[in-house]
């Protein structure tokens, strides 16, 4: 059995705010939001835990998160810029292993660790 949070997000199980779903990807609120903006982006498939397990193979869905963000950034009226995080293993506090990447903004943001 699959007990990923994200992928019980995915799948419904567990209620999320949505703003933006593909068929590869889905995107929502962040539950604790660290800025006025805070959505995450993940693929639908538990295909890759972190950034760490990413491959040549794998890259694919990598690249197109990457496509689709500055689109949801557009949407979300980030206009004035954003950050991308995707944290990895325990010293960057990663929490949920289904990669999954931050888009943070609606503010000025401080400066990063
Ligand atoms: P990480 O710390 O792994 O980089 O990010 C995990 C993120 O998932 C955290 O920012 C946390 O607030 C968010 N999160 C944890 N549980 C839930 C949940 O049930 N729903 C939503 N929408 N976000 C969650
Ligand atoms: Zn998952």
């Amino acid at each position: 059995m699959n007990d990923c949070l994200f992928c019980k997000i995915v799948k419904g199980d567990i209620p999320s705010s949505k703003v933006f779903e593909d068929d590869k990807v889905f995107a929502f609120k962040d539950i604790a939001p660290a800025a006025p903006v805070h959505v995450l982006i993940i693929p639908k498939e538990h295909i890759l835990c972190g950034v760490d397990e990413v491959t040549a193979e794998t890259a694919d869905i990598v690249a197109h998160i990457f496509t689709v963000i500055p689109k949801l950034a557009k949407e979300l009226g980030l206009e004035n810029g954003y950050r991308v995080v995707s944290n990895v293993g325990a010293d960057a506090g990663q929490t949920v292993r289904h990669i999954h990447f931050h888009i943070i903004g609606g503010a000025e943001l401080g400066a990063m660790a």
